[in-house]
């Protein structure tokens, strides 16, 4: 993951998007944060901090906390740390020209972190509860395309105290 595609698209001296920055040491929490972005279509970019960057999807349609109602999550490029914190407007030709605001931000902690599937706790303000993004497999040459959903958080015997495990 880096940066060099976030950067070679944008001219920092005419949008008032972020620049790259160097991470934050010793953060407590990850940072999770989901925008919606009025560009030539409005969709919501979802954005996960990974490995010092922001791991990023846009989203087509308004994501919800019902259990196994599935979006479409299209991977785009990692966004710096300090994204989180945007809103503005990115002006006309630039990329992304539209306007951005925070719909949901909060923290997550990772539950599964494999290449296809993560599986993700959201503490967020409107988003809360255990979340998968599972890539879809190869079709027409991307691999760019995941589905974003809740999912149910699993009862599993050995996590709950002695004394209450079922016989
Ligand atoms: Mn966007």
């Amino acid at each position: 993951m880096d940066l060099k595609e976030y950067r070679d698209k944008r001219d920092f001296s005419k949008t008032p998007e972020p620049r790259p920055r160097k991470p934050g040491a010793g953060r407590p929490n990850l940072v999770y944060v989901i925008q919606e972005h009025d560009a030539s279509r409005l969709h919501y970019d979802l954005r996960l901090e990974r490995s010092g960057v922001l791991q990023s999807w846009a989203i087509p349609k308004l994501p919800v906390m019902e259990q196994g109602v599935k979006r479409l999550a299209i991977q785009t490029e990692d966004h710096p740390l300090g994204y989180e914190d945007f809103e503005g407007v990115i002006p006309k030709p630039e990329y992304g020209a539209g306007t951005v605001k925070i719909w949901d931000r909060g923290v997550y902690t990772p539950v599964e972190t494999a290449p296809d599937r993560l599986v993700v706790d959201i503490d967020g303000r409107r988003l809360k509860g255990r979340f998968a993004l599972i890539r879809i497999k190869a079709r027409e040459g991307t691999d760019k395309a995941w589905l974003f959903f809740k999912i149910k958080e699993r009862e599993r015997d050995e996590d709950k105290p002695p004394g209450t495990k079922k016989p």
